[in-house]
């Protein structure tokens, strides 16, 4: 007798009905916004919030913004509130975002490919002592961040970027946002291409247009020719990494479908060569493949990683091919393995025009206006009108003839900005922490400090490149994900069992080629005080009993 309805039967098992539940996906007609900020995207494009803060919030002060503005739209300008001073990382939870939440910004500064003229970093590190109370921290993605800015400066703040070609535009919201690039592009001597030119037409085509200013979530892009792999491409939602092609000459190989945060995932390879002068047309399909079919349901959801995953690299390139760019990729190489730990730049390097570059370690990104203007005047007088940032959170100067390079060593020493850093301090990165940031749990710029100044102290002779990346919630503004030690911040019980804070330790992750995500250590978490004690302990039992080659 044939199974109904009626009569189930043991024998069959019974068959799971899905319910398709769309995941908001433009390019199969869920056009109706899934949730509150689907809904604030499509009630108002982010760009049109510009015109409102010049001629209204700024005028009439802080009270005046729109709360969907504020907590939404102006991150399209480079503006979120920042925390409140006092509250500690056990109320962060629980507070609502208006309590967490002060009167000033931070505000992103977009430096696309890290590239500033001692021209432009003059006008930075001035509009930081004018506006931002001194603050300017060197960002992993080649940024510059102020904080304390009020809302009624910041015309005048975007008029003095503009003057010299900066913008805040596009920095933090669900955008393409800046475009990393290789610290030494069109100088290092074992270059393999310079993607600068991509970097700026990507910049002209699509930063600030409204085709491209709802996306599901944030895109984030990385173009390098460096044979060192000098810009994690691999947790970026598109890369171009320099390449040789046997046949074609060198262009880029394209990586897709990489970030960290929630279900970390290193990007995927899609085995395409990309010219030079394709850069940009891919760069286009890739970021359209994201608005169209991108998942809008859940923020938790809307990556690209998550539609990789769901699709795989084969369909992923034959969408690419097919629908965006009308042609087949040409099939390509792989990057070689970089022959440096390092990618961060830092030290004195010959240039292939016989001038030097002189990369410099500040502790964990910590810079100041002061400081800022400081290095624009001392490049120049070292003949040098150009500076760069890295993805390492340090700082070129570049174009030093070679008899002034001694000099501009010294004078960057006497600013506590090292050129022969210790691992520790070239290795440890910390994400903006408690002083401002509202989802923070735990201190981390200061705790990074003292980490590197007692490290520095207590193990002198430690000479491995080591990675410590210190993030200030479970989120991964600071790659602890693939760090050599990662510390998530979070509440931890201290020996008498008080709440103090603390950090759940993540051990071997990496990046370059053998990348790959650190362990949860299960159960290892360590207060604030002892981090010195833990991670010295680590180190030393390294040094101790590692093989030949390990890391
Ligand atoms: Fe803020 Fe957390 Fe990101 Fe640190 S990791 S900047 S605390 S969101």
């Amino acid at each position: 007798m044939a199974a109904t309805p009626e009569t189930p039967t043991t024998a069959a098992p019974r068959r799971k009905v899905r319910r398709h539940r769309g995941e908001g996906q433009w390019a199969v007609g869920h056009l109706t916004p899934l949730n509150g900020s689907e809904q604030m995207k499509k009630d108002d494009d982010g760009l049109n919030v510009r015109t409102r803060i010049e001629t209204i919030y700024s005028k009439r002060g802080f009270d005046s913004i729109d709360p969907n503005d504020l907590r939404g739209r102006m991150r399209w300008w480079g503006l979120y509130t920042q925390r409140r001073p006092g509250i500690d990382g056990g109320r962060t939870a629980i507070l609502e975002p208006e309590e967490l939440e002060d009167e000033y910004f931070m505000m992103r500064v977009r430096i696309d490919g890290g590239r500033l003229t001692t021209e432009q970093l003059r006008v930075v590190g001035e509009i930081s002592q004018e506006f931002a109370r001194g603050t300017a921290d060197i960002t992993d993605r080649q940024n510059i961040q102020y904080h304390w800015i009020r809302i009624e400066d910041v015309p005048e703040i975007w008029n003095r970027l503009e003057a010299v070609g900066l913008s805040t535009t596009e920095a933090c919201g669900d955008v393409p946002r800046v475009v990393l690039g290789s610290p030494v592009a069109g100088i290092a001597e074992d270059e393999i291409i310079d993607g600068t030119p991509a970097i700026d037409e990507i910049h002209r085509r699509f930063i600030g247009n409204p085709a491209f200013s709802n996306l599901p979530r944030k895109f984030k892009t990385a173009i390098s020719g460096s044979p060192l792999l000098d810009v994690v491409h691999e947790i970026n939602d598109v890369a171009f990494v320099g390449v040789d092609h046997p046949e074609h000459g060198p262009g880029f190989d394209l990586w897709v479908g990489g970030g960290l945060s929630t279900n970390p995932k290193i990007g995927q390879r899609l085995g395409a060569w990309v010219p030079l002068d394709e850069v940009p047309d891919v760069f286009e399909g890739v970021v359209s493949i994201f608005r169209d079919y991108g998942y809008r349901r859940l923020r938790t959801r809307a990556r690209l990683k998550f539609l990789l995953a769901d699709w795989g690299t084969e369909k992923f390139r034959q969408v690419l091919e097919d629908e965006y760019l009308k042609r087949e990729l040409v099939d390509g190489p792989a990057p070689d393995q970089p022959l440096e730990r390092w990618r961060d730049h830092v030290g004195v390097h010959r240039q292939k025009d016989g001038r030097f570059y002189v990369g410099f370690a500040p502790r964990v990104g910590r810079v100041d206006g002061t400081v800022l203007t400081k290095i624009a005047e001392l490049a120049e007088e070292h003949g040098s009108g150009r500076v760069r940032t890295t993805a390492e959170q340090k700082m070129l100067v570049l174009d030093v003839a070679e008899d002034r390079v001694d000099s501009l060593v010294a004078g960057l020493e006497a600013l506590d900005l090292r050129v022969s850093p210790s691992p520790f301090r070239r290795g440890t990165m910390a994400c903006t922490g408690i002083e401002f940031c509202k989802l923070a749990i735990v201190d981390t710029k200061a705790r990074g400090a003292s980490l590197i100044d007692e490290l520095e102290r207590r193990i002198p002779d430690f000479d491995e490149p080591i990675t410590i990346n210190l993030n200030g919630c479970p989120n991964a503004c600071a790659r602890i994900q693939v760090a050599d030690i990662g510390l998530k911040g979070q509440l931890v019980l201290d020996d008498e069992g008080n709440q103090v804070e603390g950090f759940q330790v993540h051990l071997g992750g990496a990046l370059g080629l053998e990348a790959g995500f650190g362990r949860k250590v299960r159960g290892l978490k360590v207060t604030s005080a002892e981090l010195p004690d833990y991670v010295e302990r680590v180190l030393t039992r390294f040094q101790k009993e590692r093989e030949d080659g390990e890391r």
